[in-house]
């Protein structure tokens, strides 16, 4: 279908957590927003979601910083356990929400991708709808229906297909060598949020709003792995069945086929731009990292503020999506790998290796910052470069002196 209003048109692929929160930001900034999901309905399942306060700084600029915030902030005390229980290091909500200059979130999946979805024009999302191609040129196509866009985003995932169409040689997702387990089980009680690592293992539990508690946890296993009686719960009873309070009353408390259960696969080699012609890269598809910093979902956030202030309908989409590039993909490199090294740490798995990772973490924690926050310095630090969006209920352009920032900081070199 082509376009049929003057309005510049940006047609985005995929609704995750990145091509919604990137149909968001350019709606605001005046663009005609069109969203394909392959999906025949957005994510219903799923389970939590780490929000950090970069990310929450750039959904405040969407304008849902209030709802996220809303959903569950990390207070109180936390920090990094051994399997028995004991602390390795120590740390607070608290001291996360002043050091970063806000609270760490949890939210639910589900309910951070209805909260983008529901700022977004009635049919505007189109479920049911694989993208099969998409030319530098703007044009895409699905297997139902074809457009001519101004401006494309790809924001497909990990497994994108127009990541691979756009840069055939790249080598696509490699095994980071353990597999993961996420879950989402009432709580009985207020468990202390944490993380505890053992030879090859780990386990998270946060809280969720709603009496919840959101638990994930990591093995190292040859990919492709189930457990033998295809119930997963099996397989984190013979992991962690005797690891400390909660863990094994949360495996416990989780129903059948609650469960999930994915391989975790990352860009090992990062791409060599995020764009092409007039598709922007965001998200998974552009820098897909192990979950270790909690920061994947973060960065496709950071990244479509970026765009939409960088790529203003009218703009020189090609000037725009070369300094997207620019900015992105050094920042979004530099976290994939310090995630990478934080993973590679986790998948210890010899006696001796492991204690001294531990001894040595205790030691830093008793005399420098507190180590879970380090990990994110110069990550949940990040601002936005525009001020909040002015809410709007329609697909109008912006006003004079509605655009954000200088021409200079967004890359307006040809206007
Ligand atoms: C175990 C685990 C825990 C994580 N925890 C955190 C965390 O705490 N905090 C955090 O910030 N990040 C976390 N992440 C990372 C985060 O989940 C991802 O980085 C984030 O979901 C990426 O969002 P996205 O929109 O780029 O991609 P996706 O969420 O993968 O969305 C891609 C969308 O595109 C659709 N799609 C695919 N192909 C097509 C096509 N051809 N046509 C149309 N639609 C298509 C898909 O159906 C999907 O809806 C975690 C990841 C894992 C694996």
């Amino acid at each position: 279908m082509s376009r049929t209003s003057q309005q510049p048109h940006a047609v985005v692929v995929g609704a995750g957590i990145g091509g919604l929160a990137a149909a968001v930001a350019l709606h605001l900034r005046g663009w005609h927003v069109t969203v394909l999901e392959r999906a025949r309905a957005l994510e219903h399942v799923g389970a939590g979601i780490a929000i950090a306060p970069n990310a929450l700084r750039a959904l405040e600029v969407l304008g849902v910083g209030d709802e996220v915030r809303a959903m569950a902030a990390f207070q109180g005390e936390g920090g990094l356990r051994r399997p028995d229980g004991r602390w390795v290091s120590r740390t607070s909500g608290e001291a996360a929400a002043e050091r970063f200059g806000g609270p760490v979130v949890i939210a639910h999946r589900a309910e951070l991708v209805a909260l983008l979805a529901g700022r977004l024009p009635d049919g505007a999302v189109r479920t049911g709808n694989p993208v099969v191609s998409a030319d530098p040129d703007g044009q895409v196509a699905t297997e139902h229906e074809s457009f001519d866009a101004d401006l494309v985003v790809a924001a497909d995932g990990i497994r994108s297909v127009v990541r691979s169409a756009l840069f055939p040689d790249h080598p696509g997702p490699a095994y980071s060598g353990f597999t993961n387990w996420r879950l989402v089980v009432p709580a009985p009680a207020a468990y202390v949020p944490h993380e505890s690592w053992g030879r090859g293992l780990l386990w998270g539990t946060v809280p969720l709003t709603g009496d919840r508690v959101y638990c994930y946890a990591t093995a190292v296993t040859p990919p492709g792995g189930r457990s033998a009686d295809g119930d997963e719960r099996t397989e984190l009873r013979r992991l962690f069945g005797d690891w400390h309070h909660p863990v094994p009353e949360v495996i416990a408390a989780a129903a059948p086929g609650t469960v999930l259960r994915n391989d975790v696969h990352h860009l090992a080699v990062p791409l060599p731009a995020f764009h092409r012609g007039r598709i922007a890269l965001l998200g998974d598809a552009a820098h897909a990292m192990t979950p270790n910093l909690g920061q994947g979902g973060c960065q496709a956030i950071e990244d479509a503020v970026v765009l939409a202030h960088l790529a203003g309908p009218g703009d020189d989409t090609a000037a725009a999506l070369a300094a997207y590039s620019a900015q992105r993909l050094p920042r979004t490199t530099d976290v994939m790998r310090r995630s990478r090294s934080v993973g590679r740490l986790t998948t210890w798995s010899s006696r001796p290796a492991v204690a001294l990772r531990d001894t040595l973490f205790a030691t830093v924690n008793r005399f420098g910052p507190r180590l879970a926050l380090h990990s994110l310095d110069g990550i949940a630090d990040w601002r936005p470069p525009q001020a909040p969006y002015a809410a709007s209920g329609d697909d109008r352009a912006p006003q004079a002196g509605e655009a954000h920032g200088t021409p200079e900081d967004r890359g307006d070199r040809t206007r």
